[in-house]
């Protein structure tokens, strides 16, 4: 009986055995196959996490506004590539205040206004130095998932730009109404006088309408210089780009100005070579050609010459022209803004020959909208000297686009 009751438990025994050596292997790869899932989420949760920094800071440094990230304690954490520029920042400011970092009173005054009232929108700065700049700040405090605060973040919106293209526009409608108003009142003051009597003496009174007519001229000529300008800006004509014959088109300018030239016995000289041509759009560049001419008769030398090249100066592609007169030339401080609206270094001489003080802009305008450049060089006493380019055309003749 006892043997066989051994036996009975020692098989039992090693069944148990076997048993538990199968459950303890199943549980060692159950725990095996748990670890390696928990392994591959943990990598996929870092790559996930890594992936959702960088679109982050994609975001950020795609964005055209500054932005900074504060933590609690006011320390900068984040900055983006926007910021970077606007501030001119070559070092790394993370951990510092922004106090420290820009040690600018106005921005870190806003930064302790927004952690009081928890928002700050469309904050209005400006930015000293060689360079004044206008900045607009929204500060906003941001929480936690449990809603308590965590941090600030600041968005900077430069409205440098936008402030100077409205000031343009200010002084441009003040130009305008001066401009308007002035040959206005001297007509409404030659008829007022004419009509107190001058009317009855035929000489003055013939006299008195000339220079009506000479008044009422100008105001045509500023409003026709007006309504191009506003149709350039607009945009909305495209250019007529063909083959243009530089010494025909040149030709035509001299023979349309020729009368005027004469008035001040004045000589007008087309050197440009024979069969230079540029792409471009005819109409435009001979209002240019007319512009630069004109001016040059007007504030060139009686008995003077104007004289009218063309060439290639480098392999560039382009074509450059240059109007030279022989006059008095333009005071070096008056060069860079003779291309300015209204700008004139003489108001007088420039009204008194019926100048608009738009011309040179309109030419500045055209040349640019073809992709070419103008500029004016000029040594006082010895003439000055307009120069602007354009996409040569190729030799042969192309057709019409
Ligand atoms: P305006 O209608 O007064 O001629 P522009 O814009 O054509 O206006 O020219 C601006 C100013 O540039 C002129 O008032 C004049 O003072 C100066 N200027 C232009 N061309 C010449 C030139 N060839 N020689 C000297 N001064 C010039």
């Amino acid at each position: 009986m006892w043997p066989a009751l051994a036996i009975l438990a020692l098989a039992g025994a090693v069944a148990l055995h076997f048993w538990w050596r199968g459950r303890h292997r199943r549980l060692e790869h159950e725990f095996e196959r748990r670890q390696r899932e928990a392994e591959d989420r943990a990598e996929r949760d870092e790559v996930a996490l890594a992936e959702a920094r960088s679109q982050q800071h994609a975001v950020f440094n795609s964005m055209v506004e500054g932005l900074i990230l504060l933590d609690q304690a006011g320390r900068i954490r984040l900055v983006n590539l926007a910021l970077e520029k606007l501030f001119g920042l070559t070092r790394d400011i993370r951990g510092q205040t922004v106090l420290e970092a820009f040690r600018w009173q106005p921005l870190h005054e806003l930064v302790e206004r927004a952690r009081a009232e928890g928002q700050v929108l469309n904050h209005e700065l400006e930015l000293g130095g060689s360079e004044r700049r206008f900045l607009q700040v929204n500060a906003t405090v941001f929480p936690d998932q449990q809603g308590r605060p965590v941090g600030i973040i600041l968005v900077i919106h430069d409205l440098t730009r936008l402030k100077q293209l409205e000031r343009t526009r200010t002084e441009f409608v003040a130009n305008v109404s001066h401009e308007l108003r002035t040959p206005l009142s001297m007509i409404k003051g030659y008829v007022e006088t004419l009509l107190d009597g001058a009317k009855d003496d035929e000489q003055v009174a013939h006299r008195f309408l000339q220079t009506i007519r000479k008044h009422a001229d100008r105001l045509n000529y500023l409003i026709e210089d007006l309504l191009t300008i506003a149709h350039l800006e607009s945009g909305q004509t495209a250019l007529n780009l063909k083959r243009v014959d530089l010494r025909e088109l040149v030709g035509g300018v001299c023979e349309d100005l020729e009368a005027r030239a004469s008035e001040r016995a004045m000589t007008l000289e087309n050197d440009v070579t024979d069969g230079l041509a540029a792409r471009a759009d005819a109409e435009r560049i001979q209002q240019v050609l007319f512009n630069l001419v004109d001016n040059a008769i007007k504030y060139g030398r009686p008995q003077g010459h104007v004289r009218i090249t063309a060439g290639r100066p480098d392999d560039s592609g382009m074509v450059e022209v240059a109007v030279a007169d022989d006059g008095p030339g333009i005071p070096p401080e008056a060069l860079h803004r003779i291309f300015e609206r209204f700008y004139r270094v003489d108001r007088g001489r420039s009204r008194e020959q019926g100048g608009t003080g738009l011309g040179l802009s309109i030419v500045k305008h055209i040349i640019h909208s073809h992709g070419g450049e103008v500029r004016a060089e000029s040594r006082p006493g010895e003439g000055a000297t307009f120069r602007f380019t354009l996409s040569a055309a190729p030799p042969d003749r192309e057709p019409e686009s």
